[in-house]
């Protein structure tokens, strides 16, 4: 055996040794996960169950994740103070159900005319997003990372046809986000209810109309039963859902802990926009088949010029009392400018000129 030979068969001897020996000193961890979602609200519920068996089997089982459901914690949008003040270490959400606490958190989900999912994506990963994002959740003692896209949502769901801007007056309607900020700008009551509260608010008319996310996840949900005009998309582009992580609770762990949850988290994202896309594809195929009372409408151009009008003073008064607000939206402002002719030349030219019959 030449010397070289022998430092390599030692050094490798050593690096697996060092390996085996890392591996079984990992203090076993167990974390606890509330989710805003039911367990049976599918995509979202699956994908956090498959997160934390994912990171279960990286870890060699040395990282745990117990997932709360909203039926089992009852606070569907109390988890953002439960993850801040440590009683979890993690939540599934999304970032607009807290835009009473700070404006900021807004567009870290989805803006009205906003960016796509695709350019969300690019925008966190690689345009700064992730570090503004942070920048807006460190004071809460949290780690935001992104936790999965919608895609273009639908802008909802109304018992009677929309026409005229008069027809929104009074018109009581479960939307939230920034865009709740438009609608009641135009004359709507807004409100938000939680994920599992949504048909039955519908059907005792709690509300009028609703917004929900997309056919995928909508049409199951029974809302065309009661309410069959089913209006096109302008309101949330490309809602990001999110990971809330306690800081303290993130930084105890080791590197490796670390790095799994970012791999996985990252990897659930993914998944979450993929499985999202597909589960909208095949309800939009069965749905007007089958449902020919779904009547779908686009809101007339008087009525988008009127959304963007309000859109646009809404966010002139908003940056101004708000800096982090003003910083995060024009780095998407910006973002936008750039990618959006990228996608105009790519996605959407390439779409246009191959349209299926
Ligand atoms: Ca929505």
């Amino acid at each position: 055996m030449n010397n070289l030979f022998k430092i390599i068969v030692l050094a490798l001897i050593i690096t697996i040794t060092m390996g085996v020996t890392a591996n079984a000193a990992e203090k076993k961890v167990r974390l606890k996960l509330a989710t805003t979602w039911g367990p049976t609200l599918e995509p979202f519920s699956s994908a956090v169950r498959e997160f934390a068996d994912t990171v279960e089997k990286m870890s060699g089982g040395t990282l745990t994740i117990r997932v709360d459901y909203a039926n089992k914690h009852k606070a569907p949008f109390g988890v953002f103070d439960m993850v801040k003040l440590g009683q979890y270490d993690m939540a599934h959400s999304a970032s607009y159900y807290w835009k009473g606490k700070d404006t900021a958190f807004l567009p870290l989900t989805s803006m009205p005319f906003g960016l796509t999912a695709v350019e969300t994506y690019a925008w966190f990963y690689y345009g700064g997003g992730m570090d503004l994002a942070n920048k807006a959740y460190n004071p809460h003692n949290m780690y935001f990372f992104p936790g999965g896209n919608t895609g273009v949502q639908m802008g909802g769901w109304f018992r009677k046809e929309i026409n005229t801007l008069d027809d929104f007056k009074g018109l009581k309607m479960r939307i939230p986000g920034f865009a709740g900020e438009i609608m009641a700008k135009l004359g709507l009551n807004v409100t938000n209810i939680a994920p599992g509260e949504l048909y039955t608010s519908l059907e005792r008319g709690t509300i009028d109309a609703l917004e929900w996310v997309g056919p995928g996840m909508d049409f199951k949900m029974g809302f065309h039963k009661i309410a069959p005009y089913y209006y096109t998309g302008w309101h949330e582009p490309g809602s990001e859902m999110q990971f809330l992580m306690n800081q303290k609770k993130f930084d105890s762990l080791s590197e490796a802990h670390q790095e799994i949850l970012r791999v996985a988290m990252r990897t659930t994202a993914y998944d979450l926009f993929t499985k999202n896309y597909a589960l909208s594809a095949n309800a939009w195929e069965t749905m007007l088949k089958e449902n020919p009372n779904i009547k779908v409408k686009t809101f007339s151009k008087t009525i988008m010029d009127a959304m963007k009008g309000a859109n646009a003073e809404l966010l002139t008064k908003m940056k101004a009392a708000n800096p982090l607000f003003k910083e995060i939206l024009e780095s998407q402002e910006k973002f936008q400018q750039k990618a959006r002719k990228w996608t105009e030349m790519s996605e959407y030219l390439y779409v246009k000129d191959n349209l299926v019959e």
